[in-house]
């Protein structure tokens, strides 16, 4: 193109920095449908609406390997499937394959079913005053048919806390007793001070009745269970923000000042390593992620 023929450098500066804001606006709306805080449908449904906003230009490749537990691999199988091209971006789906794409996603997502070959073992983990015990405890109300694992602890029973039921609250020996018998599935030292495991012939006999397995452990735990059961289907508990994890932690009152500083260093760590789990559930209310969670157990068990 010769020099006379190009648009203005200003005008250049202003389009290049209207395309990196219409990048950086479509970075952070993948974030959050990778996190949940928007659902598919509604991102879909913004982009028909208005094909000039930042979900009407995102790629449909983009748009679903946002979506938890979607690869590459998985994306242009869909893709295939569903007779979209891998250049169309969402605000320029025809008619058809707009139809196409909701139905598919009215199947797929709240939840998100598990991948063939998960088992039936359950990790739920997330960090500190996320509310896992909450949600955990929701779902042993509602879902006796789910087993929720009772982990042993050496730290001391809070108030209104029952031995075999909340933990099993055991001392230093017996905990290294337990380790040295191979009786705990995983173990860990959470927050740098007490230790935690999961009893291992609870689960086994469980699983092997053919129920579905609960673990409500820290992020050391999910690992360690990902590295001795590949097929366990882990579920990474969000805050709705960190902010609102900061309230919980201080509203519940339960730790001084130094406990619950060293539970946010903790947690700050924790949030950091999400993407190694299967499935992200926001905990926006407590009937809803445990209603997520457990939609999450039943698929794997499929
Ligand atoms: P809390 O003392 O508040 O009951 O629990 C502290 C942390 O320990 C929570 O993050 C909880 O998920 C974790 N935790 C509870 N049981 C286990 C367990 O069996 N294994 C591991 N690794 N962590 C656990």
């Amino acid at each position: 193109m010769a020099e006379g023929q190009r648009p203005p450098e200003v005008d250049r500066i202003a389009a290049s920095q209207k395309a990196v804001a219409a990048r950086r606006a479509r970075a952070s709306l993948k974030r959050d449908l990778s996190t949940r805080v928007v659902s598919p449908q509604e991102v879909l449904r913004r982009a028909l609406e208005d094909p000039t906003t930042p979900s009407g230009t995102m790629r449909v490749t983009e748009f679903l390997t946002a979506i938890p537990a979607i690869g590459v691999g998985k994306r242009d199988r869909i893709l295939e499937e569903l007779g979209i091209s891998p250049v169309k971006r969402l605000g320029g789906l025809g008619a058809r394959q707009q139809r196409e794409l909701q139905t598919w996603l009215d199947w797929r997502v709240p939840q998100g079913r598990a991948r063939q070959g998960r088992s039936r073992l359950l990790v739920l983990a997330g960090p500190t005053a996320v509310g896992k015990g909450t949600v955990a405890a929701k779902i042993r109300e509602d879902h006796p048919d789910i087993m929720l694992s009772v982990s042993a602890t050496t730290r001391a029973p809070r108030p209104g806390e029952q031995d075999g039921v909340h933990y099993f609250f055991v001392d230093d020996a017996e905990f290294d007793r337990m380790i040295a018998a191979g009786e705990l599935l995983e173990w860990a030292t959470v927050h740098n001070r007490h230790r935690y495991g999961t009893p291992r012939g609870p689960i086994e006999k469980a699983l092997a009745e053919g129920r579905s397995v609960l673990l409500e452990i820290d992020l050391q735990g999910a690992r360690q269970v990902r590295e001795s059961d590949p097929s366990a289907t882990l579920v990474f508990l969000l805050p709705p923000s960190w902010d609102e994890l900061v309230n919980r932690l201080v509203g519940r009152g339960t730790e001084d000042a130094e406990e619950r500083a060293r539970r946010l260093r903790t947690a700050k760590t924790e949030l950091a390593f999400q993407n190694e789990f299967d499935f992200r559930v926001v905990n926006e209310d407590v009937a809803t992620a445990a209603r997520e969670v457990v939609d999450l157990s039943e698929a794997s068990a499929r």
